[in-house]
């Protein structure tokens, strides 16, 4: 049998070692030394997604952040001298952000520009939403974390095209986050298959939990359209609240970027329960419950669940059994399986 020789020996092979070493040292220099890629991202949901595909390689700016209504917001001149200086904004789209045009022309941005829910297959405001005319796109793609996917890989293109350098690191992320969204979904469907259906309508601020509703089996009913601009009528709220009553509709939520008062008048007007607040449009500060999108996810499914499952039935009350002796085996420690081997 032949032998086989190893043609290179290891001080053969050192000087290739080093100058890798040397290569990868040098790389390392250069992305440090570069400053990171300025994005500005509309909404406080975005900001959360860029800060996650971008890692260290980016500093957000976010336009609407926690806790802010980004259907009615009012551009500031610092809002306008971020935009001058970034390279790349991601917006939502789908009309979520009425107000970007006018900003982008104010600030003379001329960097790239990332239309996040580009790929989402629009969903159509109920043509008996409160408030919709003719239907209306609904915006509010993001509450589907399948949607949530295709804004991940839009952001993830557009930082590889401001910043080259950084693809496989974005890609790399991206990745990471993507296998997230997954484990998000299967434990949405888990927690809200325990649901019966009979129970799963709820009611909320304003009608943000369409793609939520298509994707999990949810009904969500608002007194208020997908925009917040509009307002309810009398006639919307009284056909509401004879809805809830007809239908049992368990609990009502008010959201976090909208007036709660409107949402208290029904609940008292119907005696559904108050199941607490869902975050919509907007995360919360980072030490709230709902600081990044995934948290506000389970936040919301935490929430839902708890109104929404019936209380267990009420074990009835039993004498406790004695508990049994312990056989002679058990007792020394000894299992009968290993018993039975000794045998
Ligand atoms: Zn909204």
């Amino acid at each position: 049998m032949q032998r086989h020789h190893h043609t290179r020996t290891p001080s053969a092979l050192l000087p290739r070692l080093l100058l890798a070493v040397l290569l990868g040292l040098t790389a390392g220099t250069t992305v440090r030394a570069q400053a990171p890629l300025p994005v500005v991202a509309s909404f406080s949901i975005l900001g959360d997604l860029v800060a996650q595909v971008g890692g260290e390689r980016v500093t957000v700016r976010t336009l609407v952040g926690p806790g802010g209504d980004a259907h009615v917001y009012e551009p500031t001149p610092a809002d306008a001298r971020a935009l001058s200086e970034a390279r790349l904004l991601v917006t939502n789209g789908l009309g979520f952000e009425g107000w970007m045009e006018r900003l982008v022309a104010a600030s003379g941005f001329s960097g790239i520009q990332v239309v996040a829910a580009e790929d989402v297959v629009p969903r159509r405001a109920d043509s008996d939403d409160p408030g919709a005319h003719g239907g209306d796109i609904d915006p509010h793609a993001w509450q589907d974390p399948a949607n949530v996917a295709l804004y991940v890989e839009r952001i993830r293109a557009g930082l590889t095209e401001a910043d080259p350098a950084g693809a496989a690191d974005y890609r790399a992320r991206g990745e990471d986050y993507a296998a997230a969204l997954a484990r998000l979904d299967a434990d949405i469907r888990a927690a809200l298959a325990e649901i019966p259906p009979a129970r799963r309508q709820v009611v909320t601020s304003h009608d943000a939990f369409g793609y939520y509703a298509d994707a999990y089996a949810i009904d969500f009913l608002a007194p208020v359209g997908v925009n917040t601009e509009a307002e309810a009528s009398a006639a919307d709220m009284a056909a509401l609240i004879r809805q809830i009553r007809a239908e049992s509709i368990p609990a009502v939520f008010v959201e976090n970027i909208s007036d709660p008062r409107l949402v208290e008048q029904i609940r008292r007007e119907t005696g559904a329960r108050a199941g607490g607040t869902l975050y919509s449009d907007a995360l919360s500060s980072q030490d709230g419950p709902a600081g990044t999108y995934l948290d506000m996810m389970r936040h919301n499914l935490d929430t839902l669940t708890a109104a929404l499952v019936p209380a267990p039935e009420p074990v009835p009350e039993q004498t406790p059994e004695p508990a049994p002796e312990p056989a002679p085996e058990q007792a020394q420690g000894v299992s009968s399986t290993t018993v039975n081997q000794d045998r």
